[in-house]
This record gives C-alpha cells, structure tokens and sequence, in this order.
C-alpha cells in the first residue's frame, strides 16, 4: 500500500469545522488504499498568539523555553485532528515531533533536521493506522524540543515523506496551487499544473508558498509535491522532476519515487 504524506497549513486548521473538513479529507485518502501520514501546522495565527504570549512574560525569552511553548501549537492541532478522525471511527494516532523521531540539531527557532528515526510510525502504519505528526518540531540528542523555525511545517512533511519513502506528498493550504504571477494582482495569471524543482526554487513563484528548504529537500530525494486546496477540490500544481516527467508522469497520479 502506498504511503502518503499530506501536509495542512495553519489557515486550513483555524477551527472545530476546519479541523473537521480535514479530518474528512485525510479519511479520503486512507480510505483510497493508502497508508496516510498527515503533518499538521498550528490552528490559525496560534504561533503568533504564541510569541506574543512570551514577550508579555519576559524582553527576552530563553529560546529553550520558547521551543517548548511553540511546539505546543502543533501538537493542539496533532492531537484535536486525531480525535476528529477517531469519532469518525477511524484508526488513528497522534505523534508530537520527537515520538515521529524527527532529530535536530541544537539550533533553537530555527534547528535543521539531523537524522529521522521512521521506525515508530512505520508501525503504526503496519497496525492500520492514520498517523497525525505535529509539524514545525524535533528533539536534539539531550532530548530537547526544537522549532525548524516559521513555517517550517512543510520541511516535516517532505523529511517524512522522503524518509517513509512516501508515493508523494500532497500540501494542502489556502491558495489552490502555483502561479504565473500573483493571482490578486494580474487577473490573467494562469495556475500551473506542474513545475520543476529548480523553476519553483529559482524563480519568484506566486500563490502557494513553501518553505525554500522544503523544495530543496524534495528536489535532493525527488519526492513528488502535489501544491492544492484544503476546501476546494480543483487540481493543484504538481513540483517534481520535469526532466523526468515526460517518460515518468503517467499522468494518472500513480507516481513512485525513483
Ligand atoms: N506554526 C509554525 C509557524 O507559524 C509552523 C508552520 O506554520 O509551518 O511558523
Ligand atoms: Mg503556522
């Protein structure tokens, strides 16, 4: 069965009836035949909320300790996504960064990825269940909690993906794909339905954003991204190899990572 990553931004987690919509989207996907790992980011504008938060109780926040309140933002989403797909009566379970063996450096607000451990979520895939990661989050070796720094939820979703050995990953936002140019400005900008790696990293690209490092990393291990609607059901805008994709891309989304 093949594995697939999904990744949710915070705009499409803001509240009960969004986490619910979700919930059904990765039910979707489980229920295609596939084994589905979803990273989540924290509800709305709760990182901000966060930091805010921090800077009323000191000037200057021990990073340390700022980890450990921002990593809290996922993990509300992780395990709120959770309990919706189990009242839905499905199998599920919720993992934070470090129970995902995400490990990093020491770098806080802004840790690198130093090693993936897919072990645990490799079993509970094997024991029919959807896992729900929290984004945006590791362990260094001294088993503290890191961030990977703003918006680094989608830098999760492709290292899992990657690691898993995953089909692809699909991430899922509030603007529908890739653009010629910014949607809000140039009426006739046209959405792209797919873009290589290095077009999506070296020019300005408009619409969805990803987080720069994401790409990279999709590019190194040529994971399938599939950029899409969290509400709408229109197609998206495919990032993967283009030198490969005319003898690769059937076309009819059976990818394999190559
Ligand atoms: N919640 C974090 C942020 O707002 C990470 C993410 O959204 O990917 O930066
Ligand atoms: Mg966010």
């Amino acid at each position: 069965m093949p594995v697939i990553v999904q990744k949710y931004g915070g705009s499409s987690l803001a509240d009960a009836e969004m986490i619910k919509n979700v919930a059904r989207r990765v039910a979707v996907c489980h229920d295609a035949d596939n084994q589905v790992v979803a990273v989540v980011s924290a509800m709305g504008d709760t990182t901000d909320r966060l930091i805010e938060l921090a800077a009323q109780v000191s000037d200057r926040p021990e990073p340390r300790e700022l980890d450990v309140l921002l990593s809290t933002g996922e993990l509300k989403s992780c395990a709120l996504l959770a309990m919706a797909l189990h009242s839905s009566g499905y199998q599920v379970i919720s993992l934070s960064g470090s129970q995902a063996g995400i490990q990093t450096d020491t770098s806080f607000g802004m840790a690198r990825i130093a090693g993936l451990d897919p072990e645990r979520i490799m079993r509970e895939l094997r024991a029919g269940n959807i896992v729900v990661v929290a984004g945006f989050q590791g362990i260094t070796d001294g088993l503290d909690i890191t961030t990977l720094g703003r918006g680094a939820s989608d830098i999760t979703a492709i290292a899992l993906a990657a690691g898993l050995g995953a089909a692809r990953c699909e991430v899922y936002t509030d603007v529908d794909g890739i653009y010629t140019a910014d949607p809000r400005v140039v009426p006739s900008a046209r959405k792209l339905a797919e873009i290589g790696y290095q077009d999506m990293l070296e020019l300005a690209s408009y619409g969805a954003k990803m987080h720069p490092r994401s790409i990279e990393l999709a590019a190194w291990y040529k994971v399938p991204v599939l950029v899409a609607s969290s509400t709408q059901n229109t197609l998206g805008t495919l990032i993967h190899d283009l030198a490969l994709s005319n003898s690769d891309h059937t076309g009819d989304g059976a990818m394999e990572v190559s």
